[in-house]
C-alpha cells in the first residue's frame, strides 16, 4: 500500500494522503485510488464512449426509421386533430432521415442528392406548434431544441447570434457534436423577424431581415462554428465546428394578420375564375388553410429564407369540441394527470361532463385557447389537492358542474390569466 513518508495511506494516482480525500479505494497489492481520481476517469471513460459510438455510427438509434404511418400514429396520442400538419410532418421527417440514412450509404456522386425539407408552421398561438415539433423529437429519439427567433439579432448587435441557436442543439446532445448534427431545431416565433415592410429595407434591420439574412447560412447546411456555452462570439475563444447540413429546423409562428393577405389573393383569383362555374366556396374560419409561399413574403419573409423551407403547413384554430378532446384523450391529457395524482393517495377524481364543460366554455369565453385550459384546472383543483392527504382513501371525489362553477368564479379567471 502506497504510504507516505509519515507512513499514511496515499491515493496511487494524485498522490494525495486519505486525509485529503473524502474515500480511498484499496486495489491489489499496495495501489489506491481516492473518490475524485475515480470521477475524473470515469468523465475522460464516457466522454471517448460518448465520441466512438458517434463516431462510429452517426446514425446510432436510426435503425429503423419509422413510417409517416408510425410518426402520425405517435402524434396522434398528444396532439389532437391538426390533421393536415401531422401528415405533412411526419413525411418530412420521414424523408429527412432516408435522406441522411441514405446519403451516408451511398458515395455515387452520380446519385440523385435529395435536399433538405425544412418545414414552416402556420398557426394561432397555443394551437400545437411547439408540442407538434417536441413531439416528433421523442418519437425519434434525436436531440431537439426551441430557439425563440425574437432574441435573435445580426452579428455585432444586442441579442443573440443566429449561431447561439445550436448551443441549444449542442448542449440538449450533451455535447456530442455527431448527434446534433442529425437533430432537429424548433424556431418559435419566426414571423417576428419578418421585415416591417414589404420593400427592402433603405435602413438597417437588425432584427428582421438582417436576422433572416445571418439564418439562410444555418438552414442551407453550412460549418458553422459555434461557441460552446454561447454568448458572443470573441477571438480567444473555442469553437465547435457543426454541420447543420442534416440538421432539420421546423420553424413556427402565428403571422398574425396573415389571413387578411390570403383573403385578397383569394378574391383577387375568384374574380378570374368568376363565370366558369370553378369558384370554389372558402372556410372564412380556417383562411390559413389556404396559405401559400407567396404569403409569407407578403408577410415580410425574405424570398430566400422562404425558399428554404420547401414545406409549408398550417394549424387550425381550436374550438371548443377540440379543447375538450385535450382536456381528456391525449396520452398526457390533464384529466388523466389529476386522475393519477390522486389516485397516488387511493382517491378516484371523477370529472362530470358539465365540469369540464365549464373549463372548456371559461377558455373560449376569455378566449384562452389550450394554454389555459391548465390554470382553469388548477383553478378547481388547488384546495382539493391541499386537503387531499386528508381525505380517506378508497373514497371518490366527484368534479360536479356546479363544483366546478363556483370554483373558477371566485379564482377570478378573467384577471388572473389574461396576463
Ligand atoms: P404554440 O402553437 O403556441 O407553439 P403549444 O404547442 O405550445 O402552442 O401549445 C400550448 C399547450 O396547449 C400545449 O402544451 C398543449 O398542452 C396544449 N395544446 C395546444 N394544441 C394542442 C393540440 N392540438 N392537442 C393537444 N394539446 C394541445
Amino acid at each position: 500500500m502506497p504510504k507516505n513518508t509519515t507512513n499514511k495511506r496515499v491515493c496511487s494516482f494524485c498522490g494525495r494522503p486519505e486525509s485529503r480525500v473524502s474515500m480511498l479505494f484499496s486495489g491489489m497489492g499496495e495501489s489506491c485510488i481516492c473518490d475524485s481520481c475515480v470521477e475524473q476517469a470515469y468523465g475522460f471513460l464516457h466522454e471517448r464512449m460518448h465520441k466512438e459510438s458517434a463516431q462510429s455510427n452517426p446514425l446510432a438509434g436510426l435503425d429503423h426509421i419509422p413510417t409517416p404511418a408510425e410518426i402520425k400514429e405517435h402524434l396522434d396520442q398528444y396532439v389532437i386533430g391538426q390533421e393536415d400538419a401531422k401528415r405533412a410532418l411526419s413525411v418530412a421527417v420521414y424523408n429527412h432521415y432516408k435522406r441522411i440514412k441514405y446519403s451516408d450509404e451511398q458515395h455515387d456522386p452520380n446519385e440523385v442528392e435529395i435536399e433538405k425539407s425544412n418545414i414552416i408552421i402556420v398557426g394561432e398561438t397555443g394551437t400545437g406548434k411547439t408540442l407538434l415539433a417536441r413531439t416528433i423529437a421523442k418519437v425519434l429519439h434525436v436531440p431537439f431544441c426551441i430557439a425563440d427567433a425574437t432574441t435573435l439579432t445580426e452579428a455585432g448587435y444586442v441579442g443573440d447570434d443566429v449561431e447561439n441557436v445550436l448551443v441549444r442543439l449542442l448542449q440538449a446532445a450533451d455535447y456530442n457534436v455527431a448527434a446534433a448534427e442529425r437533430g432537429i431545431v424548433f424556431i418559435d416565433e419566426i414571423d417576428k423577424i419578418a421585415r416591417k415592410s414589404d420593400n427592402p429595407s433603405i435602413t438597417r434591420d437588425v432584427s428582421g431581415e438582417g436576422v433572416q439574412q445571418a439564418m439562410l447560412k444555418l438552414l442551407e447546411g453550412a460549418v458553422v462554428s459555434v461557441p460552446p456555452q454561447g454568448g458572443r462570439k470573441h477571438p480567444e475563444q473555442p469553437m465547435i465546428q457543426v454541420n447543420t447540413r442534416n440538421i432539420l429546423f421546423i420553424a413556427g409562428g402565428a403571422f398574425d394578420g396573415i389571413e387578411r393577405s390570403i383573403a385578397s389573393r383569394l378574391r383577387s383569383n375568384v374574380i378570374g375564375y368568376n363565370g366558369t362555374g370553378t369558384r370554389r366556396e372558402l372556410d372564412r374560419h380556417n383562411m390559413l388553410k389556404y396559405i401559400l409561399p407567396m404569403d409569407l413574403k407578403h408577410f415580410g419573409l425574405i424570398p430566400e429564407l422562404v425558399g428554404r423551407f420547401p414545406m409549408l403547413t398550417h394549424l387550425q384554430p381550436l374550438d371548443a369540441e377540440a379543447l375538450r378532446r385535450i382536456l381528456t384523450e391525449p396520452r398526457n391529457a390533464l384529466v388523466k394527470q389529476y386522475q393519477a395524482l390522486f389516485k397516488m393517495d387511493g382517491i378516484d377524481l371523477v370529472f362530470e361532463p358539465e365540469a369540464l364543460q365549464a373549463v372548456v366554455d371559461t377558455a373560449v369565453h376569455y378566449k384562452l385557447g389550450a394554454r389555459g385550459l391548465r390554470s382553469i384546472m388548477e383553478s378547481i383543483m388547488t384546495d382539493y389537492m391541499f386537503s387531499l392527504p386528508e381525505r380517506a382513501a378508497g373514497t371518490t371525489l366527484h368534479i360536479t358542474g356546479t363544483l366546478a362553477h363556483e370554483k373558477i368564479n371566485s379564482a377570478n379567471i378573467n384577471t388572473s390569466l389574461l396576463q
